[in-house]
């Protein structure tokens, strides 16, 4: 009796702990673009700097405490980012990933001053997660890899990634307590510049031994990077040159099945990108908002911070809180009032995060689909931190969310913007988004439908 009683109370035991998740949390945080010269006497037709006296440029609207929708990150700002972190789930929190564009890039310093300046981050940052480790990456506005910068975030990383985090800005973390490894990527290396550098090559060679290595071991991964692959045409350049990009989505589809997500930062902007095999949704890429209110060359969001929620075995990823600063309504307070935003699996009602449920919402997205121009507009406001944007977004404007979303190979994402403005040209409808007229949406439904057949 007692034997069976104790076999019950072990196969509980066992079955419980293989079928609960253990949960754990990570923080994506990306894009401070600080600027140590921010001050709020600043004028924003001088970069945000103060005016000096001789050069006095006459009468203009004072700056925020926190900073300006018009400039890049101040020291009060990503203080109060910092501080706020400290305050949410700070027992299960697991590790922070640091997406760069770290400096400003209109900070005019020398390359000692933005190594000071990258130091001031990292102590800050240091401070904030006292027991954690923060992965940080290289965006286009911080210096290239060196010895400097390896000494500077060696207290985060292990000595073999060191090694290659120095030569070329990339490295893995393996982590001990689960199967779940970390790839973290130079994506500058992908730019149309860097073609001809040999790191370049290295880092592709180096990316694919990594991931056959992670399927043998059976270990999912995530890829975290400054830059995702794709277009979007309110950006002036595409991040990876043609030859890149399409190796990239080529090594996507090949490893998909251990890739448990993709973290990237850099269009200050909260948005996603689903990979597809064929018609087939295979993986996906989360884009986080910048704690920048400044998105170049215009445009602007509130700040933001996201905490992700996860399987800490499997690695999969089961939500995430996005936080934000109502950058305006802090200012007048005097106080920076960071708050949740919205969860994502809520906010769009998300079965879960899967290549399969964003595609489904991609599809929602699609212009022409009158039932969902609410859904879209709940994107559009996230997309912009919920900061309402100045200008409205018209269907053109929409449709290339929709193809910036789903169409990453290049040439498919022209085609899918070309398309839909040509069918929206001989619609005659060029007016914002809101309520468009039910014949013109009918009519453009099966042009539209041609789209997904793109990707
Ligand atoms: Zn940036």
């Amino acid at each position: 009796m007692g034997t069976t009683h104790l076999t019950l109370t072990l196969l509980c035991v066992i079955l419980f702990t293989c079928t609960h998740a253990k949960i754990g949390y990570f923080w994506h945080i990306t894009d401070f673009h600080y600027d140590p010269l921010y001050t709020s006497q600043g004028d924003t037709r001088r970069q945000c700097r103060k005016a000096d006296e001789r050069g006095s440029s006459g009468h203009h609207r004072a700056l925020g405490q926190f900073g300006d929708y018009s400039c890049d990150g101040s020291l009060a700002l990503i203080e109060s980012a910092a501080r706020y972190m400290r305050t949410r789930h700070p027992e299960n929190v697991e590790f922070v990933l640091w997406t760069g564009d770290i400096l400003s890039s209109r900070f005019p310093g020398n390359e000692d001053d933005k190594y000071q300046a990258i130091s001031n981050m990292t102590d800050l940052l240091r401070g904030t997660f006292t027991s954690h480790f923060v992965f940080p990456v290289l965006g286009h506005s911080d210096p290239s890899p060196s010895e400097q910068l390896t000494n500077l975030w060696m207290k985060w990383l292990p000595l073999e990634a060191l090694q290659t985090f120095q030569n070329g800005g990339y490295y893995t973390i393996e982590q001990t307590q689960s199967k779940l490894r970390i790839v973290a990527l130079n994506t500058n290396l992908f730019g149309a510049r860097e073609s001809q550098n040999v790191n370049t090559d290295k880092q592709w060679q180096w990316l694919d031994e990594v991931l056959q290595k992670a399927t043998s071991n059976k270990e999912m991964v995530y890829i975290v990077g400054h830059a995702a692959p794709g277009s979007d045409s309110r950006v002036a350049y595409d991040a990876y040159s043609a030859d890149a990009n399409a190796r990239y989505l080529n090594m996507i589809r090949k490893y998909a099945r251990i890739i448990a997500g993709q973290f990237f930062g850099h269009l200050h902007a909260d948005t996603f990108r689903v990979f597809y095999d064929h018609d087939r949704p295979v993986s996906w890429a989360l884009l986080a908002p910048s704690v920048s209110p400044h998105r170049d060359p215009a445009g602007s969001s509130n700040p933001g911070l996201r905490l992700y929620k996860f399987d800490i075995n499997t690695g999969k990823v089961l939500d995430y809180t996005q936080y934000y600063l109502d950058l305006a309504a802090s200012n007048r307070a005097a106080i920076p009032e960071w708050q949740p935003e919205y969860n994502l699996t809520q906010y769009y009602s998300l079965h879960d995060v899967s290549a399969y449920s964003l595609h489904n919402l991609a599809e929602k997205l699609r212009f022409g689909i009158p039932l969902e121009a609410a859904m879209f507009h709940k994107y559009l406001r996230a997309y912009n931190v919920k900061r309402d944007a100045p200008d409205s977004c018209d269907g053109a404007c929409a449709n290339q969310h929709f193809c910036a979303i789903t169409c990453l190979e290049h040439l498919a994402y022209r085609q899918c913007v070309e398309a839909a403005a040509s069918a929206l040209a001989a619609a005659g409808n060029s007016s914002p988004l809101i309520a468009p007229p039910i014949s013109v949406t009918i009519a453009l439904s099966p042009i539209i439908a041609k789209l997904v057949k793109f990707v």
